[in-house]
Formats: C-alpha cells, structure tokens, sequence
C-alpha cells in the first residue's frame, strides 16, 4: 500500500492518563495499514520559516475499524503534541499514510515477545487486537510494559482481557506500595528480560521492542547476550534520551 495524503475528521479525544491523551477519528477515503505501521501527522506552519513539519505515530487501533485511533504522550513545548493536544471532534487535520515496517511477521512454531515502554505500547495494541494477528497466534505472545508511575499505564483493562496474551506491566517508580496491587510489578522491563535466565527459549522466540531508544539499547544488549540473532529482534525507536535524562 503505498503511503497516501488523508484528511482526518477528528470524532474523539480522551485523556488516557494525565500526559498521554487518545485521538479517534475517522477518513474519508478508507485508510489501509498494517497493524503495527504509522502515520505521519502535517503540523501545519510549525516548522522554519512558517513551512508545515510531519510527525510520526504509530497507530493504535487495528486494521479495519473505526475510529482510527492514536496515543500520544504530551511533550512539553513540542509542536506535534502541542497541535495535537489541541484538537477537538468535528476539526479537520492531515496526515501522510501508512508507513513502517514493524508489523509482526509470523513464524510458525515460534514464540513472540513484545516490549513496550510508554506510548510504544500502541503498535502492540493494534497487533494483538487485529484479525491477522488473532486468527494465527505465535506459539505464546508475552507483552511488557513498562511504565514510570501507574498512573501512566495504559490499555491495562483491555490487554489483560486478550486471553492469548501474556499481559506484564510494570512500573519502575510506584508512588504506591507495590503490595497494595495486583495489576502490576515493580521494576523496568529490562530486570524482568535479564531475570528470564538461560532456561528461557531465547532461540525459539522474536523480540519486538518499541518506544524509548534507551530501554531498546538495552533490551538488545540482554538478548544478544542470550544468543538471540538480529533477525529475531525488530524495533521501533520513538525517541532516544538526551544525555543525562532520565530514561
Ligand atoms: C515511527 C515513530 C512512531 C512514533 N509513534 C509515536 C506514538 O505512537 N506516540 C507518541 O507519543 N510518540 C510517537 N513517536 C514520537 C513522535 O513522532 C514525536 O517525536 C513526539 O510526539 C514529539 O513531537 P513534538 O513535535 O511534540 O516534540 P519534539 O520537539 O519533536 O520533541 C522534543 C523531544 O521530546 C522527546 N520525546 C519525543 N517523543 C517522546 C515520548 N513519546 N516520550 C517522551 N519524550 C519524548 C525527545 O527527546 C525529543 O527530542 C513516534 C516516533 C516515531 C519515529
């Protein structure tokens, strides 16, 4: 399918957490994507000069239904989630789509494992709720997702009730006694990978890892550390922290 310009009509927004919100919306023209693939969103006049700018997104619903929808984290003083975070149902916006190459890629007899931080979780959600995916489930699908605090975890109730899926969440700065919840474990993604040990069947599982570029660095050195090849491991890297911020 190749990428195409789309007029989006805003049906929905809702924040998610307090820094994430959900934008629904629906096209015209209907939109054909692979679940697990982006769009790129036209910030108009954002950009040097007055010229627009484009910002990526993975999208969050999966092929096939309506609305199309996108989880975005606020970033402070960032024209794309400041346009975004601006729009209301019924207002109009453009995008470029689909692109992207993180879709699952089905390998019979094997295992997947997909890897979250924040709004990475959103190509995850599109994989696990699409038909595709569903009607030729890997040998067992693990989902880890990290967070900072609870309050940002996202699509919790969802995800938990997928009974395929291995849902993990995790939170590696609680503001709550971990024991007085279920829903989640305390720590980062990379402690639950590094604790998986070598009876873990590294060899006979694909890694999808997607969200922040410094969890993705790492996660990478645990697998190959295991023995897991490079065509095991598929990322999609959001963004990558500064030096000396926090990840
Ligand atoms: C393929 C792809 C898919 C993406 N999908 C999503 C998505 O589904 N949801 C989403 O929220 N973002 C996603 N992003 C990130 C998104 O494209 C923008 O970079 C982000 O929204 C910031 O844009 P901005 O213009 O507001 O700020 P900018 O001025 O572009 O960014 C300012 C700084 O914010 C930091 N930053 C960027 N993204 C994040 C983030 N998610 N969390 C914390 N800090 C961040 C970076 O350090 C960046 O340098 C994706 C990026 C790529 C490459």
């Amino acid at each position: 399918m190749p990428a195409a310009e789309y007029l989006f009509t805003m049906s929905g927004f809702r924040m998610a957490t307090p820094t994430v919100f959900e934008l629904s919306f629906e096209t015209e023209q209907p939109l054909e994507f692979l679940a697990g693939q982006f769009l790129s969103v036209i910030v108009p006049g954002a950009g040097p000069g007055g010229k627009d700018l484009r910002r990526a997104y993975s999208i969050a619903s999966p092929p096939n239904t309506k609305p199309i929808q996108l989880c975005i984290k606020i970033v402070e003083n960032g024209p794309g989630t400041s346009y975004l975070s601006q729009l209301r149902p019924g207002i109009q916006f453009k995008g470029v789509a689909p692109y992207g190459n993180f879709v699952f890629k089905h390998k019979p007899g094997r295992h997947a494992v997909f890897i979250a931080t924040g709004t990475g979780v959103s190509p995850f959600r599109s994989i696990s709720t699409s038909k595709t995916f569903q009607q030729n489930l890997p040998k067992s699908t693990t989902l880890l997702f990290g967070v900072r605090e609870e309050t940002e975890l996202l699509y919790v109730d969802e995800l938990s009730k997928l009974s395929f899926l291995k849902f993990i969440p995790m939170v590696s700065r609680p503001t709550i006694a971990p024991e007085s919840q279920k829903v989640w474990t305390k720590g980062r993604v990379t402690d639950y990978l590094r604790k998986l040990g070598p009876e873990y069947p590294w060899l006979e599982t694909d890694f999808y890892l997607c969200g922040n570029g410094a969890m993705i660095d790492e996660a990478k050195s645990i697998l190959t550390a295991n023995g897991v090849q490079k065509d095991s491991i598929h990322q999609e890297i959001y963004y990558k922290p500064k030096p000396g911020e926090e990840s």
